[in-house]
Order: structure tokens, then C-alpha cells, then sequence
């Protein structure tokens, strides 16, 4: 898998690929779908959702620039996979907050992350949507569901120099990168993506 992802151009960086080789994705899998943990396409993890393909959770780690001892906000942890490559990265001296809506899938990732030993991600339940400003500002801030567009709160818990990385608008969505300049925003299209939709106060509504 992981020299495929690198054939193809989505892994580019060291820390990123050891991460995507070290972090087992079959075991963040329901055992009914580990068969499919090395295909590179998103999974099904029950509670209608999916885990991403190994080529977005990729891509979207090295977009996001990723480096030891950063402080990252996630929402949607799903599985807890893509939580568990972040957190590989960022390392012991860095932390991973990552927002679940679903609580059946809260306990699930949980139970995934504390079974291959990751202990730098804390799951909690709740919208994501608003962010989590008691634990602010992040150095890094992304989105594994799509959003109408970046929820407002974000905006301000993201350090300056920060970035947030979302899928925007509905499918297909674009995958957008918002860097923090100070007081200014500059926003660069990585491309279109597919992700379930952000549900929320600041998402596409709870279904
Ligand atoms: N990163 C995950 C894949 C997540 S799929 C993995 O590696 O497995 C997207 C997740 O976003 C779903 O689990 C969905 O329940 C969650 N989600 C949707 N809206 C949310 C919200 N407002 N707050 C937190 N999580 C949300």
C-alpha cells in the first residue's frame, strides 16, 4: 500500500510515510471488513460512515504540514485511524483532540486507539462542528466530513501561522487548505474529494 501511495505522488515526506507504514489500518476495521484494510478505497465502519482511503488520510497529512509536538484538532474521528497517523507524526510531545457526533462510534475508536497503544489522541464526543474552544488555539485543524463551508468558530482556534484543512461544499467537494496570516486567510484548492457530510450547528444539518 504504502509504495503504491508513493508511485502515485501522495506520499511525499519521511515522518508522514513511516506513519502510514507503522499505524495498522485493519485494526481500526470492524473484523467483518479487515479483509478490505489494504485496498485504497474508504471503508465502511458501520453507523453509516466510512473510514477515508489510505490516499486521502496521506494526502491530507502532508497538506497539512505536519511536525513534532504540534497540537491538532480533528473532527469527525470515525475509526480513529487517520487520528492515529496524526498523532504518529506530531509525536509524543504533541497531542491530538479529535470530535466524534456519533457516540456508538466515540467508543469504538477508543477501544481501536487504546488497542495498538496510541496515547497522544483524546476522542470526545459532540459537535465538532464548533470546534472545541476550551481546548484552543490548534496548531493545525482538519476536517474528515464535508462542511457547507468552514465553520465559523474554527476560525478562531487556530493559531496564527495555522492551518485549517476541510472538504467544502457538498459532493463533489473541493479539498480546500486556509492558512492563518496573522488577521488574513489564504485559501488554496487541493481538489475535489468525497467525504460524508459535517453534521452540526455549522454542518449540513443532523439527518
Ligand atoms: N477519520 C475517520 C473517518 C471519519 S468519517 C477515520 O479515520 O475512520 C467522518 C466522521 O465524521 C463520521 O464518523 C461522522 O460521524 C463524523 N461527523 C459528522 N459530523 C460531525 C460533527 N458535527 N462533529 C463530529 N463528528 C462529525
Amino acid at each position: 500500500m504504502v509504495q503504491t501511495l508513493l508511485d502515485r505522488g501522495y506520499l511525499r515526506t519521511p515522518p508522514v510515510i513511516e506513519a502510514m507504514r507503522a499505524v495498522p489500518r485493519d485494526a481500526f476495521l470492524p473484523p467483518e471488513a479487515r479483509a478490505k484494510a489494504h485496498e485504497d478505497r474508504p471503508v465502511w465502519i458501520g453507523r453509516d460512515q466510512t473510514m477515508s482511503a489510505p490516499h486521502m488520510v496521506a494526502l491530507m497529512c502532508e497538506a497539512l504540514e505536519l511536525a513534532p509536538a504540534q497540537r491538532i484538532l480533528e473532527i469527525g474521528t470515525g475509526s480513529g485511524y487517520h487520528a492515529a497517523v496524526t498523532a504518529r507524526i506530531v509525536g509524543a510531545d504533541g497531542a491530538v483532540d479529535s470530535i466524534e457526533f456519533d457516540a456508538v462510534l466515540c467508543d469504538d475508536a477508543r477501544r481501536n486507539l487504546a488497542a495498538v497503544g496510541v496515547q497522544n489522541v483524546r476522542v470526545h464526543a459532540g459537535d465538532g462542528s464548533r470546534g472545541r474552544p476550551e481546548g484552543a488555539p490548534y496548531d493545525r485543524i482538519y476536517l474528515t466530513c464535508s462542511a457547507p463551508r468552514i465553520p465559523k468558530p474554527l476560525l478562531d482556534q487556530v493559531t496564527p501561522g495555522g492551518l485549517i484543512l476541510a472538504p467544502l461544499g457538498p459532493t463533489p467537494s473541493r479539498l480546500v487548505r486556509t492558512r492563518r496570516d496573522g488577521d488574513a486567510w489564504h485559501e488554496e484548492d487541493l481538489g475535489a474529494c468525497a467525504f460524508v457530510p459535517l453534521r452540526g450547528e455549522f454542518g449540513f444539518g443532523d439527518r
